[in-house]
């Protein structure tokens, strides 16, 4: 889900091997890891391997020169949110005005003086976290911590764009607390909200690192399972649908919640759009609700887990 601070990472790109000892000693006491780079194509390789949280940059350097290290940075959307600080022998004007308009956030000359590089870095690290941490509360759902409908649409995309590049299996999954609006009425919105939050972390323990679980809207929540079989995507909703079957909610005395479960494989949905891997899911929740809740129903497939031995109640108009 969200990642946890690391220590920051600081690429160092410089054609002098004297720079780098100099730096590696004035800012040893920094709380920062280092990565260093003698040439423009070595510092785009790693920076889009390790990620590093601020990049310094020298200007100079034998084949590709710093504004093109710059310019390929900014360009790349792996890199381009990195933030960069160009060390330039440089005092040239031209050259801070180009800097700055191809992207970099500060640009410091040499002879460098020391105290006030390290308070760049730290104010640029500080920047940058700021802007990521708000970049991502911005798609974070408040109530449960999970990602919200806004990173889901995005994401989908993403995963749907690898999928037509490498045809690797993907799975879509949309699930719905069953009688949600009734246990609403019957304990209270604060129990409503207690289940929304036991359901989300028991998807964060049930999931894989590399499943997307959003909330989707309301009680219903989308999970993304990139790289998985239509077997493995039906056990993983299986356990879900159990685990949460079985929980027992303290402070709200016969309480029990159950999901139902409506899913798309690539497998069986030969089809393109994001509107229609979610309209294939919903109908599979759809078949889930009607058939009785508390169940997995496969797109093409029917009944794929839970179920088989429930009566329930017909089917409502608002079987929700
Ligand atoms: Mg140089």
């Amino acid at each position: 889900m969200v990642h946890a601070d690391r220590k920051p990472v600081l690429l160092l790109v410089d054609d002098q091997p004297a720079i780098h000892r100099l730096l590696a000693v004035k800012l040893r006491n920094e709380e920062l890891e280092f990565l260093t780079a003698f040439t423009g194509e070595e510092a785009l390789e790693l920076a889009k391997e390790q990620q590093p949280s601020l990049i310094l940059l020298d200007l100079t350097m034998p084949g590709m020169s710093g504004f093109e290290v710059l310019k390929a940075l900014k360009e790349n959307t792996d890199t381009m949110e990195i933030p960069v600080i160009i060390v330039s022998g440089s005092t040239d004007s031209r050259h801070k005005v180009r800097a700055f308009e191809l992207g970099a956030m500060d640009y410091v000359c040499k002879p460098f003086d020391v105290p006030e590089l390290r308070a760049r870095i730290q104010s640029a690290i500080k920047l940058h976290r700021l802007m990521k941490m708000l970049e991502q509360r911005a798609q974070i759902d408040g109530l449960t911590g999970l990602w919200n409908r806004a990173y889901f649409d995005k994401r989908l995309e993403i995963e749907l764009n690898s999928r037509r590049r490498t045809n690797r299996p993907l799975a879509l999954v949309i699930c719905d607390l069953d009688h949600f609006k009734l246990l609403n009425d019957n304990y209270g919105h604060p129990a409503g909200d207690t289940v929304l939050q036991g359901f989300a972390s028991l998807l964060n323990h049930e999931l894989r690192s590399s499943d997307v679980a959003c909330r989707y809207g309301g009680e219903e929540f989308a999970l993304i399972l990139p790289e998985t079989t239509p077997d493995e995507a039906i056990r993983a909703c299986d356990r879900i649908r159990l685990a949460i079957d079985a929980k027992s909610w303290k402070n709200y005395e016969g309480l029990s919640a159950t999901a139902s479960f409506g899913l798309a494989h690539s497998d069986d949905l030969p089809v393109e759009t994001a509107e229609e891997w979610i309209e294939a899911a919903d109908s599979a929740l759809y078949e889930a609700k009607r058939g009785g809740r508390n169940q997995v129903h496969a797109y093409g497939h029917g009944l794929a887990a839970g179920g088989a031995l429930e009566i329930d109640e017909p089917p409502t108009e608002q079987a929700a």
